[in-house]
């Protein structure tokens, strides 16, 4: 199977029930021979309307550290724990929400066939679902952000925060965790290029 093939299935996806109000599965996108894939928590309006991840606010703060750690998104491989977008629609206003553990385990049929295919050295999870995901049930993103596990799909995983989250958290001066998301995208990419040299 190769990585369109995989897409071809999944944009069919009828598993659970995010399938129901989306636009677009957003599968994912960038360079598929990069040892770097980033694995977000899932899609907001934006990328459900374009088919692409991180395109919204928050991906243009991730954008932008990217290119403060030196990377282009380009270089990468960017995707998401859960590829429809979760909202609770009940006030009949979409309001974007964290994919459900069932939701997310769910979406692992694609997920995990897509690490396989990718086969990167290093993966950086972006925020708490993603790390719960990959790492380990009860990874608690603000002590462990930024450290290396062992993984089952890459040689290592490191996980960082959300942009969403260091969006609310810029007030009064603050940088959010800005500069903490800089440092683990730079760290990850230097252990995804030592990695790929061995
Ligand atoms: N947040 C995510 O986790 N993923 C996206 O693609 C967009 C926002």
């Amino acid at each position: 199977m190769t990585l369109e093939e995989l897409r071809a299935s999944a944009i069919q996806c009828q598993a659970c029930a995010l399938s129901v109000r989306r636009t677009h599965v957003v599968f994912g996108e960038g360079d598929p021979h990069s040892p770097l894939v980033l694995v977000g928590e899932g899609p907001g309006d934006n990328e459900d309307k374009t088919g692409r991840p991180f395109v919204g606010r928050a991906g243009q703060l991730l954008d932008k550290a990217l290119l403060d750690a030196g990377l282009d998104r380009a270089q990468v491989y960017i995707t998401n724990t859960v590829k429809c977008r979760a909202a609770d629609w009940s006030s009949g206003k979409p309001q974007n929400r964290p994919p459900t553990p069932a939701e997310s385990l769910a979406c692992r049929q694609w997920l995990l066939p897509q690490l396989e295919l990718l086969a990167p050295k290093v993966i950086l999870c972006i925020g708490a679902p993603s790390a719960k995901n990959l790492i380990k049930k009860n990874f608690v993103i603000t002590k462990e952000r930024g450290q290396c596990f062992s993984c089952e799909y890459a040689e290592i995983a490191i996980a960082t925060l959300h942009p969403s989250y260091i969006l609310r958290n810029q007030y009064g001066g603050s940088d959010g965790g800005y500069a903490l998301l800089v440092a683990d995208i730079a760290q990850s990419w230097s252990a995804a290029q030592e990695l790929s040299h061995m």
